[in-house]
């Protein structure tokens, strides 16, 4: 809708434009008979040609130069500088034609209409007022010369009397012409307001939040500021609408939207994203700020009293909130969207009712390697992203094993070199899953031969799209690996003890260890009790049995610290 206004206010301008220039080359005719009317420019025949070259050309290089000059300003076109740009032209332009009225004989001039093509474009590009303002001024410029010659001449001015009927000409054009201009303008907006809003909540719509999004971060891209964004997202809406119906949950959304409407600043952009999703754009704002804002409104939400929300899980209607920001977290407006999902989803698996920044490993590996592998470990990102939202309920595994690798790393003594190679490796593990389906990788039942099959081949697959990286060759036999047993019966490729790569070994009692521990489609999630007892009792068969025992030494260490994460 935005993109219409602004077509439109181009349009104007050209067709504007273009009748301004029109009224310059009248105006030009009026100059062209004065200068050609003197005495010795009628009888020098070589002058008079020099003069018609001389005059014709700096007339033709000053209507270039406007032409260009209102091309120029439509870049500007949204801008309200550009209304005052616009109006001092017009002044000009009434400067131009009164000296043309003057010289071509003053109150005796046939050319005072001339002032119709100034009154009438002035109107359609500026509305009723300023219509109205050029149009009076042309009408007493005009009377006032009327008036001025009548004292000089002693005589009676036959003009005024027609002049006054021209000045109301002029301001009985610009009125309906401005009164016009100004009901389709109040037409534009009221559609605006349907087209951009959401009719539920009131808030913006997810149109308006992309093409708002991409603006802002088009401009901030030029100025250098920050712009963060929050997706919300309605915790245990479902259950909500299971227990009371669909009204009492539109009327928890409108709320909501109220909530937000009057939590932010002006310049912030409140929109409903989805169906129970929100999201705020803060122009201008870092992400300490955004969470500052996030969290006071996370906690008006909370403290805010809904129809029935004691029955809500946790006795109280909550959101969760994500939190990014452009551009130091995300390079380009698909990236903060995506990134602050990323946050959301985060903010839902711990807990829920909180908020989360994005923090990307990624973007700690990619400080650590070649300048030219930056590009593809960014698409190798986007792959993450994608695996994460095809499979919702594994989501948060890769950075869970990564927080367990790390404390293994650091149990086991691992070198710098080898804790990198470990952690990114964990981070990437499963990568190779983007090929296979969603009802593959959420299905409850067991997989049919054909499918486990499919899955198997995910380390391979992995390796796969890793392999053209040259900075992450080191995370191949991790990746590759990371399903064999230590007895010899895992894939692809049945090592066995020593043989498989000793970081593959590690990944795999913390990738088991995850899986047991969080929610899957196939299984109950186990409490760390019962997974350190399977850990146990897979250990020589499954896991590489000190490996394992040293990761049972670190869960048991971080205990505390850990049991927030399920
Ligand atoms: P979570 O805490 O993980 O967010 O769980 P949830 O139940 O909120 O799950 P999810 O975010 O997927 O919520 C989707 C639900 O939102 C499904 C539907 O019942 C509800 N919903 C979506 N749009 C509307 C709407 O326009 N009106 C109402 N009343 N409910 C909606
Ligand atoms: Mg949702
Ligand atoms: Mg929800």
């Amino acid at each position: 809708m935005k993109r219409i206004r602004t077509n439109r206010l181009k349009e104007i301008n050209d067709i504007v434009t273009i009748v301004k220039l029109a009224s310059l080359l009248f105006t030009a005719i009026i100059f062209f008979q004065y200068l050609l009317n003197g005495e010795e420019v009628l009888n020098n025949w070589v002058y008079r040609q020099l003069m018609l070259i001389a005059v014709g050309g700096i007339l033709l290089f000053l209507l270039a130069m406007y032409l260009l000059w209102a091309l120029s300003l439509e870049e500007k076109i949204n801008k309200d500088k550009y209304r005052k740009v616009i109006f001092i032209e017009n002044l000009v332009f009434i400067a131009i034609f009164f000296i043309s009225v003057i010289i071509s004989g003053g109150n005796e001039s046939e050319y005072k209409y001339i002032f119709l093509f100034i009154i009438t474009s002035s109107t359609i590009q500026l509305g009723l007022k300023s219509g109205i303002a050029v149009s009076l001024i042309s009408s007493i410029l005009i009377l006032a010369m009327d008036i001025f010659c009548l004292t000089n001449s002693g005589g009676v001015n036959k003009f005024f009397q027609n002049d006054i009927i021209l000045s109301g000409i002029f301001v009985l054009t610009a009125w309906p012409l401005g009164f016009y201009v100004k009901i389709e303008g109040e037409h534009i907006n009221q559609l605006e307001g349907l087209v951009n809003k959401d009719g539920l909540t009131e808030v913006y719509n997810h149109r308006y939040f992309h093409d708002t999004l991409k603006e802002k971060v088009s401009l901030s891209g030029k100025y250098n500021e920050n712009i963060s964004l929050i997706f919300i997202d309605i915790d245990y809406f479902k259950h909500y609408n299971d227990l009371y119906g669909h009204q009492r949950g539109d009327e928890v959304l409108r709320t909501i939207g109220n909530i937000l409407k009057k939590n932010i600043r002006s310049t912030d952009i409140a929109a409903r994203y989805g169906g129970e999703e929100f999201a705020l754009i803060l122009p201008n704002t870092t992400e300490e700020q955004a969470l500052l804002i996030a969290d006071r409104i996370r906690s008006v939400i909370e403290k805010t009293k809904f129809y029935g929300e004691e029955n809500q899980p946790s006795g109280v209607l909550t959101a969760s909130m994500g939190v990014s920001v452009f551009p130091v977290k995300a390079k380009s407006d698909i990236e903060l969207i995506k990134s602050a999902d990323d946050a959301l989803y985060r903010a839902k698996f711990f807990n829920k009712n909180r908020v989360e920044t994005y923090t990307s490993i990624l973007d700690d590996l990619k400080n650590d390697i070649d300048e030219r592998d930056v590009e593809l470990v960014t698409s190798i990102k986007t792959l993450i992203s994608v695996i994460n939202a095809k499979d919702r309920y594994t989501y948060g595994h890769s950075e869970r094993v990564v927080l367990y690798s790390r404390l293994l790393a650091q149990k086991l003594n691992l070198s710098k070199e080898e804790e990198d190679t470990l952690i990114y490796g964990a981070y990437m593990h499963d990568i190779g899953k983007i090929n296979i389906a969603q009802d593959v990788l959420m299905k409850k039942m067991p997989l049919l031969p054909e499918e486990w099959n499919m899955l198997k081949q995910h380390p391979e697959n992995g390796v796969e799209i890793i392999k053209p990286v040259k900075s992450l060759q080191n995370m191949i036999p991790i990746i590759l690996h990371h399903h064999e047993k230590y007895n010899g019966t895992g894939y692809p490729g049945s090592l066995k003890g020593e043989e498989i790569p000793y970081l593959a070994r590690v990944l795999t009692v913390v990738d088991s260890f995850d899986a047991m521990t969080s929610n899957r489609p196939y299984n109950k999630r186990k409490t760390y009790e019962e997974a350190i007892i399977e850990l146990r009792k897979f250990s020589g068969i499954q896991f590489d049995p000190i490996i394992a025992e040293k990761f049972i030494e670190v869960i048991e260490e971080n205990k505390d610290r850990l049991d927030s994460l399920v």
